[in-house]
């Protein structure tokens, strides 16, 4: 099971686990390239296994380098920091959003990345913030980019449910001293902690890891599939944003905003995501990078600070949004009460067990049933990188297993089919092929009665178009 070489091993996590973060880039043995499926990857200059072992040690996803519990011992074990399983070690934990209503509402959830980089830029902490911002190329939505002003900052507010990498980023930080905070998904920054073992120039250079809380990452044509749905061809997508806040509807039910080229003239829509036909579930996982099926880390345990959506009864109706807050640096915990005290932040503490209450979700997925994703793996007699639990078919029950089979699946057909859809230039083939799986889906979570009671509804919703009661 074990791959028999290091370059064997790169292979497989090529072919199954990269998530195309680019940090093996700075061993100048690796490109990263966006493959057909839309998600980044990576490819070796050699075949050389010292070679590959270097890759690897830098890899978040191979057996080589150090997991998420041995890494943030390193970290933070010795700052007197607090310790909870589920989301490794905190300083404090808060709820809340910027007072600034204009900031908030451009956010994903309460504004507090973008106040914080904002913030740390005004004080001199850092020299430059990485984000992930609208891109100035004609191929790509988004991309990381440099800001060293406050507009920058806040035109790169929001979260990006796209493929990016950091090989350029690192190429700079390397290149040019300066005191950097990045903004960086939890396998992105224990790439990046890695390579700070390794090399102490990222070490000294990035000051901050800032991780949004995550669920999973999607690939390129996520954006592309969502616009197609709503009769906007992936090549007029201009731009998306994916957290557009809905007045009128709660926190979690946002919606997406599309612009995009319309014979010649640059045009706008919004649409609520309840609209869509399919890829808004995010228990669907369509489109989402394999990889994230084969990480524990939900909440970004190597950062500094961690954020993510309150998805709490109590914060939901808000829908200006609420961020949830995890603080491992006694310096950022400063500069947040501080500025509660100042009144630009409404903030509570909360306790570790509200934490992972509101991450519930993201905990089933990333740690119980990946045990059952592990046992598949070794029943098929397929490798896979460590991980913090172990592999168990007996830990959950016969109905939990069939879903996570079938989320497997439709994860598989997402990314067949719409390369297949480009191709054929025919959205259709998605539907009719992916409904079935949908329908199976639903009836295993929900029963027949509310499976038919949905397709009746669906079916006179419909019933002056031309489109099947199927869909
Ligand atoms: C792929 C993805 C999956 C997520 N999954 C979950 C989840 O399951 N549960 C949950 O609670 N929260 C999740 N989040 C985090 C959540 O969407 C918000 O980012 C978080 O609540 C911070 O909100 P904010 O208002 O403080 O950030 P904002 O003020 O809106 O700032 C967001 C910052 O993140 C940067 N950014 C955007 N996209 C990316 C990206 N792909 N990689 C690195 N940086 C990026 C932006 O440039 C900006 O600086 C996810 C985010 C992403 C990008």
């Amino acid at each position: 099971m074990t791959p028999k070489s290091n370059v064997k091993q790169l292979e497989c996590i090529r072919e199954n686990y990269c998530i195309g973060c680019g940090v093996c880039t700075t061993t100048n043995n690796t490109t990263i390239y966006l493959d057909e499926y839309g998600k980044y990857s990576v490819v070796m200059q050699s075949n050389m296994e010292s070679e590959a072992e270097k890759v690897l040690q830098l890899c978040p996803f191979s057996s080589l380098s150090e997991n998420e519990d041995t890494l943030s011992k390193l970290l933070f074990a010795s700052d007197s920091l607090k310790y909870f399983d589920s989301i490794g070690y905190f300083l404090n934990n808060y709820i809340g959003h910027v007072r600034a209503d204009e900031m908030r509402l451009n956010s994903s959830s309460g504004g507090i990345i973008t106040w914080l980089l904002k913030t740390l830029l005004q004080k001199g902490d850092i020299t430059q913030a990485v984000h992930v911002a609208p891109s100035n190329t004609d191929s790509l939505l988004f991309e990381y980019t440099f800001s060293n002003d406050e507009d920058s900052i806040i035109a790169g507010a929001s979260s990006r449910y796209y493929p990016v990498e950091l090989s350029f980023v690192l190429d700079y930080i390397k290149k040019y001293a300066g005191k950097y905070a990045i903004v960086a998904l939890p396998c992105f920054a224990k790439g990046l902690r890695l390579l700070q073992q390794h090399d102490k120039v990222f070490k000294q250079r990035i000051e901050y890891l800032i991780s949004p809380i995550c669920g999973h990452l999607k690939s390129k044509h996520y954006a592309s599939f969502l616009a197609w749905q709503k009769g906007i061809l992936p090549n007029q997508l201009k731009s998306i944003n994916f957290r557009k806040k809905l007045e009128y509807k709660r926190a979690s039910q946002y919606g997406t905003e599309f612009f995009f080229d319309s014979k010649g003239t640059e045009d706008n829509t919004t649409v609520e995501n309840s609209t869509f036909k399919m890829g808004t579930d995010w228990g669907h996982g369509m489109f989402k990078y394999p990889a994230c099926d084969y990480c524990d880390d939900v909440v970004g345990e190597l950062a500094d600070i961690s954020v993510g959506d309150a998805w709490l009864q109590e914060y939901i109706d808000d829908y200006k949004g609420n961020s949830l807050i995890i603080v491992r640096n006694h310096y950022l915990n400063r500069i947040l009460t501080e500025s509660q005290r100042q009144n630009n932040l409404e903030m509570k503490e909360v306790s570790p067990e509200l934490v992972e209450k509101s991450q519930a979700g993201g905990f089933r997925n990333k740690r119980s049933d990946l045990r059952y994703r592990l046992w598949l793996k070794n029943k098929n007699g397929e490798w896979y990188p460590p991980k913090r639990v172990s592999a168990a078919k007996t830990a959950l029950n016969r109905k939990r297993r069939k879903i996570i089979k079938m989320r497997l699946k439709i994860n598989d057909y997402s990314h067949r089919l719409f390369k297949d859809c480009l191709k054929k230039d025919d959205l259709s083939l998605f539907y009719d092929q992916m409904t079935p799986v949908l329908d199976r889906y639903f009836l295993l979570n929900h029963g027949v009665y509310r499976f038919l009671k949905r397709k009746l509804k669906k079916f006179y919703e419909n019933r002056n178009t031309n489109i099947s009661l199927w869909l």
